[in-house]
C-alpha cells in the first residue's frame, strides 16, 4: 500500500514538513477493548435523560430534546470534541474537515434536516420558493478529474471516451431511472424492505448482469462506493452502488438534459464541523467530553450509565431516567448490559470501513496547467484515494494564500492494523507521491501534515445486510440512534435517527 514510498526517501523532500496523527483517540476508544470488568464508581450523578455519543445524532437527539423542553440531559463522549465523524478542525489557523465535508440539500423526504437548515439561517422561504444562503452552497467550479495527463470537469471520464463508453454511460442512466421510478430510494430510508430486491448480490455482479463492463464506467462507479461507502462496487450490494444516484438526482451522462439541476452541496471550510458546532453551542456544559461510557444498565426505576473521566481517571455513575444510545453498533453491544438480540445480531453483522483523512497546510496555491481550474473536488483517475477537496474554497479573497488541501483515503478493512501502526510520515510520503503528479510543486509548498485515522469510520452496505436489518430495540427507558442503525453513513440518515428518538416522549 505504501509501495514506492521509499523512492521518495532522501534529498527531494523538503525537510521543513511537519506533521503528525490529530482527530479520534485510539488509545482512549482502545481501553474498552481491553478492559476486563469496569470498576465501581466513585461519583454519583442525576439527569432525566443521558445520551451516550455526541456523534450527529447523539447531538440531533439533543436538540430535539430542548425542542420539547427537556433541559435536564447530558451529552457524554470520549472524545473532547463533539462531532464524532464529522467533526471539523484548524490547521494554522485554516478551518478544514477530519471527515464529513458535504451535506446535499435535503429533499422533502428529509423534513428534519429541512428544518435544521432553516434554523440555522441557512434554508430561507423567498416569494413562496425555497431558496438557500448561498455563502454555504458549494461555488462553481465544483469538482474536476485528472484523466490521460489533464484536469477535465466533473468526475466522470469523459475525455477522449470511444462511443461504446458513452453508450454504457446511456445505459446505466436508464437504470437508474428505473431504479428511481420504484420509489423504494430515498434519504432517509424510511423502509428497507423496498431496497430487498438489490440485496442479494454484490454491485459488480448486479453490473455484470446488465452487460455493464466498461472500464471507464466500473471505475466511476467504483470511486463514487468508495466514497460514499469506504467499500468498492465488488464489496457493497447492488442497491449501495444505485443509492446515491437513484435517491437523489438521478445519474446525468454527457449531453443528458440536467434541468439545470447539478446537485446542490452545502459546504464548509471546516466540513459538516460547522454543523456541529452550531448543534453543540446551545448545550454549554451538558456535552461533557472525554468521558468513556464503559456500561448501561437498564432497571426498574431508571438507567444506570458507569463512565470513565478519562482526565480525572475514575468512574462515574450517571442515575437517569431514560438513555439514548447514540454509539456505533459495535461499541454499544458492548456497553449495554443484556444488549437485546437486534443490537447484538447489528454488531455481529456490521463490517467498518476504515478511512484516512490528511490536512496539508500549503503555503501558497498550486501552479496550475492551462484548462479545468482548481475545484472545491479534485480526483486522480486510477488512484487509491479519494483525491482532495480544498478547505478555502469557499473564501472570497481575491487574492489566494495559504490553504489547507485535505486528502480522503479509504484504504479498505484488511488495513486496519496498518492504520494502527505506520507512522504519519507513511501517509505523508504516499500523499507526495500520488498528488505530485497532478501537482509537481506540491513538495515546494507543503508545509505541515496532520494525519486522522478512523479505524471504524462506516457500516459497508454489504449484500444482506438491509434484508436481515431490523428496527432498533427502543424501550421507554432505552433509544438507539446512531447511523449504523441505517446500514450506510450520511449526515441525513444519522441526524434523523437521533432527532426522532430525542423527540420521543
Ligand atoms: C471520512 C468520512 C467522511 C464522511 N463524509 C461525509 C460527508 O461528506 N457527508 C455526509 O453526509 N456524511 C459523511 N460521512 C458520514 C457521516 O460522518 C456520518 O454518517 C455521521 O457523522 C455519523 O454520525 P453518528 O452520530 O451516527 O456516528 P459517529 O460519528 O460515529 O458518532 C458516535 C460518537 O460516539 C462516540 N463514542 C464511541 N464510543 C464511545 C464510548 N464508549 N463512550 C463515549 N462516547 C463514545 C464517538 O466518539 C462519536 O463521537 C463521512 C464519514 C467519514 C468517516
Amino acid at each position: 500500500m505504501f509501495a514506492g514510498a521509499a523512492a521518495l526517501a532522501g534529498c527531494e523532500r523538503p525537510p521543513e514538513v511537519t506533521g503528525g496523527f490529530a482527530g479520534a483517540s485510539f488509545t482512549r476508544g482502545h481501553v474498552l477493548r481491553d478492559l476486563k470488568s469496569a470498576p465501581e464508581p466513585a461519583v454519583s450523578r442525576r439527569a432525566d435523560v443521558v445520551i451516550a455519543g455526541a456523534g450527529i445524532a447523539g447531538l440531533a437527539a439533543a436538540r430535539a430534546l430542548r425542542q420539547r423542553h427537556v433541559e435536564d440531559f447530558v451529552l457524554l463522549d470520549l472524545e473532547d470534541q463533539p462531532g464524532g465523524n464529522a467533526r471539523g478542525s484548524q490547521v494554522k489557523g485554516i478551518g478544514c474537515p477530519l471527515g464529513a465535508h458535504y451535506l446535499p440539500v435535503p429533499s422533502d423526504d428529509a423534513p428534519e434536516v429541512q428544518q435544521l437548515l432553516e434554523e440555522l439561517g441557512l434554508r430561507k422561504r423567498v416569494a413562496g420558493r425555497w431558496q438557500y444562503d448561498e455563502r454555504h452552497l458549494c461555488h462553481a467550479p465544483q469538482e474536476r478529474l485528472f484523466f490521460q495527463g489533464s484536469w477535465q470537469d466533473g468526475l466522470l471520464p469523459l475525455n477522449g471516451v470511444g462511443a461504446s463508453t458513452l453508450a454504457h454511460y446511456q445505459r446505466f442512466a436508464c437504470e437508474v431511472e428505473a431504479a428511481r421510478k420504484t420509489g423504494a430510494f430515498r434519504i432517509p430510508q424510511r423502509s428497507h424492505v423496498g431496497l430487498r430486491a438489490w440485496d442479494g448480490e454484490t454491485f459488480a455482479q448486479w453490473l455484470d448482469r446488465q452487460e455493464l463492463t466498461d472500464p471507464q464506467l466500473r471505475w466511476y462507479l467504483d470511486y463514487c462506493c468508495r466514497d460514499d461507502f469506504g467499500a468498492g462496487l465488488s464489496t457493497v450490494a447492488a442497491w449501495a452502488g444505485l443509492h446515491y444516484f437513484a435517491a437523489r438526482h438521478g445519474f446525468h451522462p454527457p449531453g443528458a438534459d440536467e434541468g439545470g439541476e447539478r446537485e446542490q452541496l452545502l459546504t464548509w471550510p471546516e466540513g459538516n464541523g460547522w454543523l456541529v458546532n452550531a448543534l453543540a453551542a446551545p448545550l454549554g456544559d451538558r456535552f461533557r467530553g472525554g468521558q468513556l461510557v464503559l456500561r448501561i444498565s437498564e432497571r426498574p426505576n431508571g438507567v444506570a450509565v458507569d463512565v470513565l473521566d478519562t482526565q480525572a481517571q475514575r468512574v462515574e455513575r450517571w442515575l437517569a431516567q431514560r438513555c439514548i444510545v447514540a454509539l456505533p453498533a459495535f461499541v454499544a453491544a458492548r456497553v449495554v448490559e443484556s444488549p437485546p438480540a437486534p443490537l447484538q445480531a447489528l454488531a455481529a453483522r456490521t463490517r467498518y470501513a476504515p478511512w484516512v483523512v490528511a490536512n496539508l497546510h500549503l503555503s501558497g496555491p498550486l501552479a496550475e496547467a492551462p484548462g479545468m481550474p482548481a475545484c472545491w473536488d479534485n480526483v486522480l483517475y486510477g488512484a487509491g484515494s479519494l483525491g482532495y477537496v480544498v478547505a478555502t474554497h469557499q473564501d472570497l479573497n481575491p487574492v489566494p494564500g495559504p490553504t489547507v488541501l485535505t486528502w480522503y483515503c479509504a484504504p479498505g478493512e484488511a488495513a486496519r492494523p496498518e492504520l494502527l501502526s505506520a507512522p504519519w510520515t507513511q501517509w505523508r510520503d504516499r500523499i507526495l507521491e500520488e498528488l505530485s503528479v497532478p501537482h509537481p510543486d506540491l513538495r515546494a509548498r507543503l508545509t505541515h501534515v496532520e494525519v486522522a485515522r478512523h479505524g471504524h469510520a462506516m457500516p459497508i452496505p454489504v449484500p444482506g445486510a438491509i434484508s436481515a436489518w431490523t428496527a432498533p430495540p427502543d424501550s421507554a427507558r432505552m433509544q438507539y440512534a446512531h447511523g449504523d442503525w441505517a446500514g450506510y453513513s450520511i449526515f441525513e440518515e444519522a441526524f434523523t435517527l437521533g432527532h426522532r428518538a430525542g423527540a420521543r416522549s
